[in-house]
């Protein structure tokens, strides 16, 4: 058999590549060719075997672990419970339908948001990625919320500090501020500097402890 030239080797797209196989892991159940669920390491079908068995043999204690949960939970989330078992159950006899997500239409991962659990039939439908885009917003509402109270509480020490210390002899006073220039590394600071400002409420604040 002639051997093919070098030159037509060397244009690799006339050379088809091997397949790769898809990846499929097989179940660990001795005997079953199952493909395993993802993480996990047997197929559906073991595991629910595998939750079944664990269920029948750990039975009692699981229903103690059920009932003593139960007994620790608080009204409201008592009154939660309650609603989302009453929306299941409606949902079982079909008397309500799952809704569509409120923001987006979608049918997919559609998750039931119950604000009032007297009110339980006012269910908003949100999707999943919906609730977590709506979760990550008020997450950063409230750290904002902190970070300007926050702000707002310093603007008034700072008020009330400097206004105490208009109020104290001026050999004092210059003591203060002058403790107040000093910057780190042996730099001065100016009295516009938020550093200054910050020495300043420290140091009196500190002068005042020490002097009750
Ligand atoms: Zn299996
Ligand atoms: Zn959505």
């Amino acid at each position: 058999m002639p051997f093919r030239p070098l030159d037509e080797l060397d244009d690799l797209e006339d050379i088809e590549l091997p397949k790769l196989l898809p990846l499929r892991r097989i179940c660990s159940t001795k005997a079953c060719r199952g493909t395993a669920r993802p993480g996990g390491r047997h197929c559906l079908a073991c595991h629910a075997r595998a939750v079944q068995r664990y269920r029948d043999r750990h039975g009692q204690q699981l229903a103690t672990r059920r009932r003593d949960a139960a007994a620790m939970r608080d009204e409201a989330t008592c009154a939660a419970d309650s609603a989302r078992a009453k929306l299941a159950m409606a949902l079982r006899r079909g008397t309500m339908q799952r809704g569509l997500c409120q923001r987006c239409g979608t049918a997919a991962e559609v998750l039931a948001i119950i604000e009032d659990p007297q009110q339980w039939r006012d269910v908003v439908w949100v999707c999943r990625r919906d609730r977590d885009v709506a979760r990550e917003r008020r997450r950063d509402e409230e750290a904002q919320l902190a970070a300007s109270r926050e702000r707002a509480a310093w603007a008034e020490e700072r008020t009330r500090v400097l206004a105490a210390i208009e109020l104290l002899p001026p050999d004092i006073r210059a003591r203060l501020h002058a403790l107040a220039a000093q910057g780190p590394a042996g730099s001065t600071l100016s009295p516009e500097a938020p550093l200054y400002m910050m020495n300043l409420v420290r140091v009196y604040k500190a002068s005042r402890d020490r002097g009750r």
